[in-house]
């Protein structure tokens, strides 16, 4: 029986076209087919860099029939490589449907990684990044986008969404009405493009922010929440401030009694707090 062929994801830029690894070009120039998402846009990127593979166009309206025959030509000994408009394909992109059924027929699929919205924002957020989870875009109805922030009060780490710039202030509204004003925020915009902007601060900072000039809300964007609640506390300014130096060198038990020997505070009111920061 002859060979299968193998179905390769290609990462593709998500603004810049410099982008994109020597390794997708190359896979990209070797393979029979690139199936795009719009074979019109990712043409742009072939002539760009001299890829005259044919194309051929796999997207949401006709991805599972697409997926059969696809399927049909992997089997015949082609390789394949799976393109979306932009950053990694299967992420909030489609793909699914042909990756799932390549893994029940035993078709090796091979990642070719390269940009990515969701990680491109969380490693210049400054948000927690040790534990984070992607959610994909809010929902677009009310009802159902209060249901989908109340998920992320359950969560922890950081949570990451893609949203359109036509939604941005409504679900910032809906942030702060489910998880409150002081929840930390940092929309990241334009990602790799001319205009790229990383903005942080609290939901109603940023709601400020976006309203106080339509600019703020074009463009592509990630809007990353932080689920780190800061207890509220009693404690003098300059404790924290010194319980938060020493947590860094010592173990937070020998931080929080130096710091209430210090400012003549409970040792455990310390601690406890202490366990709400990072
Ligand atoms: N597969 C893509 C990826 O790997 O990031 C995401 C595709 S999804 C259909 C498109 C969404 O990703 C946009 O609406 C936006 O939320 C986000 N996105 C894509 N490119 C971006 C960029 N350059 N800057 C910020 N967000 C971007």
């Amino acid at each position: 029986m002859d060979k299968s062929g193998q179905l390769f994801i290609v990462a593709t830029p998500i603004g810049n076209l410099n982008d994109i690894t020597y390794r997708a070009i190359e896979t990209l120039k070797a393979v029979d087919t690139i199936a795009a998402e719009d074979t019109r846009h990712t043409g742009r990127l072939l002539s760009h860099y001299g890829i005259t593979t044919r194309t051929t166009a796999f997207h949401d309206h006709n991805e599972k029939d697409k997926a059969n025959l696809l399927i049909s030509w992997l089997k015949a000994g082609r390789d394949i490589a799976l393109v979306s408009d932009a950053g990694t394909p299967l992420i909030s992109d489609p793909g699914y449907a042909i990756v799932n059924a390549c893994r029940a027929e035993g078709i090796r699929v091979i990642p070719i990684p390269g940009a990515c919205a969701v990680i491109a924002a969380i490693s210049c957020s400054g948000l927690a990044t040790d534990n984070f989870t992607f959610m994909g875009f809010i929902p677009v109805k009310q009802k159902a986008k209060q249901d989908f922030l109340q998920q992320v009060t359950a969560l922890t780490g950081t949570a990451i969404c893609y949203e359109s710039p036509r939604r941005i202030v409504d679900s910032v509204e809906a942030v702060i009405e489910v998880l409150g004003e002081d929840t930390q925020v940092v929309l990241a915009k334009e990602i790799t493009k001319t205009f790229e902007t990383f903005y942080s601060g609290s939901a109603t900072e940023l709601l400020v922010w976006l309203k106080e000039d339509l600019v703020h809300q074009k463009g592509e964007m990630v809007l990353m929440i932080s689920t780190k609640k800061e207890k509220t506390t009693d404690l003098p300014e300059p404790a924290i401030a010194l319980l938060k130096q020493l947590k860094v060198e010592l173990p937070l038990k020998k931080a929080a009694a130096i710091v209430a020997v210090h400012y003549e505070l409970k040792k455990n009111d310390l601690y406890k707090f202490g366990l709400t920061l990072d």
